[in-house]
């Protein structure tokens, strides 16, 4: 594994590695999930879209969870808009929910038309691991909702595209719930944190003051 100099950002969901030296990111594996291997830090999670072969892609999942450089179970969640029958999702979701609560890791949550089920979801199993809704561009009342559980958001290419209801958002969010993500965009991290900071009205040093805090936090380094 390489050795990291110092973290001044943290990205928590990427599908786009950079190995960039001043960044800790979080690499999404959701499948052939041995790669996850090769990265310093990573998440692993059926994605509800690549939903083929359930058993397997679970027994995969549940080894490859076991790892250290493993810190976080997801994106995983549910979907309404895509063809992967409701049933299926649920039940693998459920999966990887108890998953994360066996293992003390935190829940990085794929949600697509589906926040109150994902709600459900999490408060049936009385989720105690952080749980964090990754790509968030909803409105403020659904955002309110998440944070009232003690749930994360985490902002990422809507910050950018100039999308208004999500910097209401994110200027409103607690200094301790929420984290900066690229996910699959073609932007760097960097470009989030100064979105961010614009749209917090602060510094960028206090937004990479708040996200290391968040981090050390939430996934324990
Ligand atoms: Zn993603």
């Amino acid at each position: 594994m390489r050795q990291k100099t110092v973290t001044t950002y943290y990205n928590i969901h990427t599908h786009k590695p950079t190995g960039a030296p001043d960044v800790t990111e979080l690499v999404n594996v959701y499948q052939h999930f041995a790669a996850a291997m090769q990265y310093p830090a990573c998440s692993v999670g059926i994605h509800p879209w690549y939903l083929h072969d359930r058993e397997s892609q679970l027994n995969e999942l549940n080894k490859i969870a076991l790892q250290p450089n493993v810190l976080a179970i997801g994106e995983c969640g549910l979907d309404k808009v895509t063809k992967t029958s409701w049933e299926l999702q649920l039940t693998i979701f459920r999966a990887q929910i108890d998953l994360a609560i066996t293992l003390h890791k935190p829940l990085i949550t794929h949600c697509v038309r589906a926040y109150h089920e994902v709600t459900l979801e999490l408060k049936a199993k009385h989720v105690a691991v952080p749980a964090i809704f990754h790509g968030f561009n909803k409105s403020e009342a659904v955002a309110q909702q998440l944070l009232g559980n003690g749930w994360y958001l985490s902002f990422g290419a809507a910050l950018i595209d100039g999308h208004e209801q999500v910097a209401r958002v994110l200027a409103a969010v607690p200094d301790d719930r929420f984290f900066l993500e690229t996910d699959d965009a073609d932007i760097s991290i960097n470009e989030i944190y100064a979105a961010a900071a614009r749209i917090r009205n602060c510094t960028a040093d206090a937004i990479i003051l708040q996200q290391q805090h968040n981090f050390k936090t939430v996934f324990n380094r």
